[in-house]
């Protein structure tokens, strides 16, 4: 990676390191921990940062609501847990993410995942994905 800090270099008048801005390569003078030409590129830098963040975000919160989607259209009028396909649940456009974990069940040790009022797990070897109604605390009925 490239060091930008090393183009600084002491020019004899007051504030007086030279920089070159990484955000838009202008070069510019000033103290000596300067990274970002003043004022604009700095502020440019740390808004732009600010929308990628709410770009992810707002992506994370529309697939929780499509994955929500499914799980409901699938377990709504079920009291048992239910199995799918899971090639079926992936071409269905669910998107599975580590951040939905729910923990371990204590009755049948294995690790589930959580999103709106669903819970459901991947079977890697049957190939299958198992969804049923979350309950809340020690609730599990296994079935
Ligand atoms: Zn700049």
């Amino acid at each position: 990676m490239e060091n930008y800090n090393a183009s600084n270099s002491y020019v004899d008048r007051p504030n007086a390191y030279r920089h070159i801005c990484p955000y838009c390569g202008n070069v510019f003078y000033g103290r000596k921990n300067r990274i970002y030409c003043p004022i604009n590129c700095k502020k440019d830098f740390n808004n732009n940062k600010a929308a990628r963040k709410r770009e992810r975000i707002s992506e994370d919160i529309k697939t929780y609501s499509k994955n929500e989607e499914f799980l409901h259209e699938h377990c709504k009028n079920v009291d048992s847990t239910i199995k799918l396909d899971l090639s079926f649940a992936r071409m269905s456009g669910f998107v599975f993410f580590d951040m939905y974990k729910l923990g371990k069940d204590e009755y049948d040790g294995k690790e589930w995942y959580k999103i709106g009022n669903y819970e459901y797990r991947v079977d890697e070897i049957l190939r299958l994905m198992l969804i049923r109604k979350y309950k809340k605390a020690n609730g599990h009925d296994n079935t």
